[in-house]
């Protein structure tokens, strides 16, 4: 299996999981002419995707999903709770295929086997997504608040892991955002901290993975030395063994 990234941060968010000639896209959040513009930067060719799977509402995972699936023809899995928070943002005359997750249930798309995972965080019916194939097990978190006990139980056999490190708690806290703002980042429904993300991969013995990437950065109350480092550090590696997925570039094609 393989994984890139065309972007991660509040500005949007979009993954890419790769096996054989099955192409899902996880999440939509750059426009749809900015979405494009960055796939064919890796090569990617939207008529080729065969799924668009969508994790909650927020503006930064959906702004060009529903055009992009319109466009190409690409089906588009999302929970109830969050195709009813995006009906309104919805164009009537796209025709667009709807594929209802449920959320406690596996599906496949062709040889893949995915599993959604509900996470804790301010959207209306929120999951994050494992990846499994016969030869791996690999998953995107993102947009949570913090490690949940069912959290830690899905991801007790993955191999390699996009986890999200939002910010620094210290740095959130000293920042210049309304204190509102601040309460709603770092609460139990809000954003991963450094930290948060650390302990995380600690509960889940992440020693032995194969790829660690570290998504969602905050760009004022974050930054990437302190998020390798603490990361790194939480699973006895070196800095540089965690690899960031940025807002601008994303991440090129790794083998996960
Ligand atoms: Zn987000
Ligand atoms: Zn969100």
């Amino acid at each position: 299996m393989q994984f890139c990234s065309i972007g991660s941060g509040s500005l949007g968010n979009s993954f890419v999981v790769q096996d054989n000639d099955t192409l899902l896209l996880v999440d939509c959040g750059f426009g749809l002419a900015e979405t494009e513009k960055r796939l064919a930067n890796l090569n990617i060719n939207a008529e080729d995707i065969t799924a668009i799977l969508l994790t909650h509402e927020h503006e930064d995972h959906i702004r060009g999903a529903f055009s992009l699936a319109n466009k190409h023809t690409i089906p588009v899995y999302l929970t109830h709770g969050t195709f009813k928070m995006c009906a309104k943002k919805i164009k009537n005359s796209f025709d667009i295929e709807y594929r209802f997750i449920d959320s406690l249930a596996t599906f496949n798309i062709k040889a893949i086997v995915v599993t959604p995972i509900v996470v804790p965080h301010d959207a209306r019916e929120p999951v994050q997504f494992k990846f499994e194939t016969d030869a791996t097990s690999f998953a995107i978190i993102t947009d949570l608040g913090y490690g949940s006990k069912n959290l830690i139980g899905s991801l007790s056999n993955v191999k390699s892991l996009v986890l999200e490190a939002n910010h620094d708690q210290e740095m959130l806290n000293q920042s210049e955002y309304p204190e509102s703002l601040k309460i709603r980042i770092g609460g139990r429904y809000g954003h991963l901290s450094n930290h948060e993300a650390a302990k995380i991969l600690k509960e889940i013995n992440a020693e032995g993975f194969k790829f660690i990437g570290a998504a969602h950065l905050s760009d004022k109350n974050n930054h990437p030395d302190i998020v390798k480092k603490i990361l790194g550090d939480a699973i006895g590696k070196e800095s540089s063994f965690v690899k960031i997925i940025s807002q601008d570039h994303g991440i090129d094609w790794v083998t996960v």
